[in-house]
């Protein structure tokens, strides 16, 4: 069906229905959550109905953050919520260092600098995780330093930063955490309270089981703290109005009701397997990923020691090029992504975090297989 027709039908192609959706986001969502998008409307200040639902969305969140602050949830893309943490948390000239292994870690710090903040650029080579001991070398040089800036997984070379140890590099030198954990949480373990980060963002779109459209931040009380004095600009970003102790969920701008719905079920789907099973999975279903590209011979971004459970970030030889593959496994309804920045034109990532198990992951390295075979 053409474009045209299905702007004309209302419809979507129905071949769409069964895509192996393997880029890191947005991915595939359970029926039950697509389902729960046609609920009809609600008045969101609705105590009967909303309001105990945003409630109970933030409670459930919770959990997966491994922490007992606040989670909020704006309606948003994820970059919202790495603005939202900057905004809250920093004020104009402050010095920040902003740890970047790639695509998003310089957009955390490319925020920063928009917003006033004098932002030192510690750059990782891309395919490497952050070293803690380079991040306390350079804490220890630029005592002025306020605040790390650090993404949790880079889904641009699917590498995953020992969060734990850079958290307590941070916390030695008594410097505030904020962590991009757009694309980890919940299928890579993060221990917000524990490990002492003192801001969380994510996105609905990524491991959550839910489309796009709505952030998750939560702040630590060091975090909070640290709000009240921040000068940066915010309004929509304004963390402090989603804090309603008179009416906890009530949220201050109209959010996104169906959204709300899906992610309520998506929860539900989560809570069931289990942190725990979920973690556990995303861990085996990437080795499978790796295992299954170096069996074809092929090279990934990745230091191994450091790799991402929930993207990889595979090289693609020049005389197949990575256009080449990306077009060949669409045609048979595998949709992988290109590279970003620096890696365009010359890798393929590999989706697999949320609803997502060994039988999409075969099917996919099988196509991958068969769309390189005949350059071998
Ligand atoms: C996807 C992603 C983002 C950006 O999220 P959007 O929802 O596209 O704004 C930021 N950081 C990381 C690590 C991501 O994977």
């Amino acid at each position: 069906m053409s474009n045209k027709e299905l702007n004309h039908n209302f419809q979507l192609d129905p071949l769409l229905w069964d895509l192996n959706l393997r880029i890191p986001g947005p991915t595939p969502c359970p029926p039950q959550v697509l389902k729960a998008m046609s609920h009809p409307m609600v008045n969101h200040r609705s105590a009967n109905y909303f309001i105990p639902l945003a409630r109970s969305i933030s409670q459930d969140l919770q959990i997966f953050f491994k922490t007992k602050n606040e989670v909020m949830v704006p309606t948003s893309s994820g970059t919202g919520g790495m603005e939202a943490a900057v905004v809250n948390l920093l004020s104009p000239g402050d010095k920040v260092l902003g740890v970047s292994m790639g695509y998003f870690g310089d957009r955390l710090a490319r925020i920063a600098k928009a917003f006033g903040a004098d932002v030192r650029l510690m750059q990782v080579e891309w395919g490497k995780a952050a070293d803690p001991d380079s991040i306390k070398k350079e804490l220890k040089k630029y005592s002025s330093i306020k605040a790390v800036l650090i993404t949790h997984n880079e889904t641009s070379t699917g590498v995953t930063n020992d969060l734990k140890a850079v958290a307590k590099v941070a916390k030695g030198f008594d410097k505030l955490l904020i962590v991009d954990a757009v694309s980890s949480i919940p299928g890579i373990d993060m221990e917000m309270d524990k490990w002492g980060i003192d801001s969380v963002c994510t996105a609905s779109q990524k491991g959550w089981m839910t489309p796009p459209g709505l952030a998750f931040v939560a702040l630590s009380k060091t975090g909070w703290k640290a709000y009240k004095t921040s000068k940066m600009s915010k309004y929509y970003f304004n963390l402090g109005r989603f804090i309603d102790y008179e009416n906890p969920g009530n949220i201050p701008q109209t959010p996104a009701v169906s959204l709300y719905f899906a992610l309520n079920v998506a929860l539900k789907v989560l809570k069931k397997e289990g942190h725990d099973n979920l973690i556990a999975r995303h861990k085996k279903l990437a080795k499978k990923v790796r295992d299954g590209a170096k069996n074809m011979g092929l090279e990934l971004v990745a230091d191994e020691a450091h790799a991402s459970d929930t993207v990889t970030a595979i090289y693609i030889p020049e005389k197949i090029g990575a256009g080449h593959v990306i077009r060949e496994l669409e045609k048979r309804k595998v949709v992988v992504a290109g590279g970003m920045g620096a890696l365009a034109g010359k890798i393929i990532r590999i989706g697999h975090m949320g609803y997502v198990n060994d039988k999409e992951i075969d099917e996919t390295l099988k196509t991958l297989e068969e769309s390189i075979k005949n350059f071998s």
